[in-house]
């Protein structure tokens, strides 16, 4: 027994954390720490907890593969996705490390194999999923083995209220309990500050030291348009990501396949993912999307957590997420390598009414229904909003942005106002005049005076209000009827059939008593531009490095199909484009480029310099 606690309560060389920066250079080819990073190695390698808070892209791998190979010992990673166990482990080992994953996609002569390594102290990380690793069997054999630390990936997991809630989380206290001496370290992208103190409470972490990144992302572009025509514009958005990877997010299963079918159709290489697709035909487009470059993925929120692809160029959601929280989380999948990346939304009035209809008929208490509504307004009122989204964004996770962002639709054109008191006057009249019960489709054409059966069947031509909006078209209609909803002046039934009614802030403004400004819709031009932006999406290289980086990037897709492994695994295209810009002659002038380690050098060394030779 004392033998056994000597081999748990193994403190780390105290001087370990010293070589952190060797380490980095040595195995990963980065020159420095980013952010928090260090700091965050340096208290892990000395055997403290650590609590991470950093954005997707941030870095957050790096804070617990640094300590497991400064540390004595294996590091365990606890990561809900099998799916991408696999990358993960196979960059790792790119790099020279000694990684493996246990989980059900292995065979019984497999995983025993990878067990006997860890016994014998043959690894340096293996990454396990939360419900093997609760086993007594697996439990019993990290007994005998010895261990760096525990890593606790996708930490929200753990908390109910979010998407991702896996129920094994909450047990992975269990750790602490049995391993009080081993470092925890639990890591998440979540923004949202009520989750961060339930994962900190959930897992037993209250004691450890909170590391907390800004969760800006700089290189995401946000735009926010109204929507007219999604389809035309989204192919518009797309045309300026041509042959680049990236999601585009629909609410329903349906609207994904008619969606992905729509742009195939067009040429477009786009995929489907829903969780009622079969369970291969997921698997198959989830890989695809991540081995080929331009993949589109047209998906439900299903698709994303743990979609670890650095070099997702854009993000497109064709329907409102529920929440800003989710907007955020969904969005920040794309330009995880900090590259450019661009985040489109398209939202209308028939979200407005679709979101409430869905939380009014869902099956959640009051309570409950209560704070949906509440973060829905919240992200009504981010669309509709004339300020830097970025500061919007960061405002709503109590993040203070230093002045505008100069990289979102509200920086680049900033948005004008007009004064829509008569315009609002003449909406509301009409609603009170129809008896609140009408949708906006039909209101407009009274407003505008149009003859059809619906006005003739309910005599709305007898109406004062029949034809006082004619200065409006009923796209700027549109915009004011969606307008007011978000302003709370008029309300959408909750019986989810989209009429409308007077709201609370309604009557001031009937009586003219209060002026009402509204956002005037910007000409759709932005997004047809799509060709011209195009540099500023994406990684930049000078035209005089394209025939070199494009020799290179087929030089790595040969070698990637070879080894089965996703394109980035080998090199990121940063890597690949300093390569092309610095043309370096010898493998002592590659190895200064960063993403290139003492095993990369080895393994691809002379190759590359034969591809530079022969580009001449
Ligand atoms: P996260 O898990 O926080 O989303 P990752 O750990 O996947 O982020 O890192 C995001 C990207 O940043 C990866 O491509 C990674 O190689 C790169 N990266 C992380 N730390 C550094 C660093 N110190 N220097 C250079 N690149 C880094
Ligand atoms: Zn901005």
């Amino acid at each position: 027994m004392q033998e056994l606690q000597d081999r748990r309560a193994r403190v780390a060389d105290p001087g370990a954390a010293a070589d952190a920066p060797a380490v980095l250079r040595r195995v990963f080819g980065f020159d420095a720490f980013r952010g928090p990073q260090q700091a965050i190695v340096e208290h892990v390698t000395a055997g403290g907890d650590a609590l991470v808070l950093m954005p997707t892209g941030g870095g957050k791998s790096l804070c617990y593969q640094v300590p497991a190979l400064l540390r004595d010992g294996t590091g365990l990673v606890v990561s809900p996705l099998i799916a991408l166990m696999q990358d993960q482990v196979e960059a790792l080992r790119q790099l020279g490390v000694r990684a493996a994953y246990l989980n059900s996609t292995l065979d019984a002569e497999q995983a025993r194999q990878v067990e006997r390594d860890l016994l014998d102290g043959q690894l340096d990380l293996l990454y396990v999923a939360p419900e093997r690793l609760l086993t007594p069997r697996f439990l019993s054999l990290l007994e005998r083995s010895r261990i760096a630390l525990f890593a606790i990936d996708e930490a929200h997991c753990v908390s109910q209220w979010g998407h991702d809630f896996r129920p094994e989380y909450r047990e992975l206290t269990v750790l602490h309990e049995r391993w009080p001496d081993v470092p925890r370290i639990a890591l998440t992208a979540t923004a949202d500050p009520p989750t961060r103190r339930e994962i900190a409470e959930r897992l037993a972490l209250e004691d450890a030291q909170c590391f907390l990144s800004s969760f800006d992302r700089p290189n995401i572009r946000y735009s926010v348009a109204h929507k007219d025509n999604p389809r035309r514009q989204l192919v518009d958005f797309l045309a300026g990501h041509a042959g680049e990877s990236g999601i585009v997010y629909c609410l329903s299963r349906r609207k994904v396949e008619e969606t992905a079918e729509f742009l195939a159709g067009r040429g477009i290489a786009a995929l489907p993912y829903h969780a009622g697709l079969p369970a291969q035909v997921r698997a198959d487009n989830q890989r695809r999307f991540l081995r080929e470059d331009g993949i589109v993925m047209c998906a439900t929120i299903a698709f994303g957590m743990g979609i670890d692809k650095p070099d997702v160029r854009f993000v497109a959601h064709m329907d409102l997420p529920k929440s800003i929280e989710g907007y955020y989380q969904e969005t920040g999948r794309a330009g995880r390598d900090g590259e450019p990346a661009e985040a489109w939304m398209g939202y209308g009035l028939g979200d407005v009414v679709l979101l409430r209809q869905m939380i009014e008929q869902g099956e959640a208490g009051e309570e409950r229904k209560a704070l949906e509504r509440r973060k829905l307004d919240q992200l009504l009122g981010f669309c509709e909003s004339a300020m830097c989204r970025r500061q919007a964004l960061l405002a709503a996770f109590g993040e203070a942005h230093p002045g505008a962002c100069g990289n979102c639709d509200n920086c680049l054109q900033p948005v004008r106002t007009w004064d829509a008191t008569e315009a609002a006057r003449k909406a509301l009249s009409c609603v009170y005049r129809t008896g609140q019960r009408f949708g906006a489709a039909h209101l407009i054409d009274v407003l505008r005076g149009a003859d059809t059966e619906k006005v003739r069947q309910f005599r709305h031509h007898e109406l004062s209000t029949y034809g006082i909006g004619t200065e409006l078209d009923a796209n700027a209609w549109r915009s004011v009827f969606r307008q007011l909803v978000v302003a709370g002046v008029l309300e959408v039934d909750a019986e989810g059939h989209g009429s409308l009614r007077l709201g609370a802030a309604a009557r001031p403004v009937l009586r003219g008593e209060q002026p009402v400004h509204l956002r005037e819709e910007p000409a759709r031009t932005r997004v047809a531009r799509g060709g011209e932006r195009r540099s500023e999406s994406t990684l930049h290289v000078e035209a005089g490095d394209r025939p070199l980086f494009d020799a290179l990037r087929g030089w790595r897709a040969q070698l990637a199909r070879e080894q089965n492994v996703p394109a980035y695994v080998i090199f990121h295209d940063r890597t690949l484009r300093d390569i092309a810009q610095l043309r370096p002659a010898s493998l002592g002038e590659l190895a200064r480029v960063g993403g290139i380690g003492g095993s990369k050098l080895g393994r691809y060394g002379e190759s590359v310099l034969e591809v530079i030779r022969e580009a001449g």
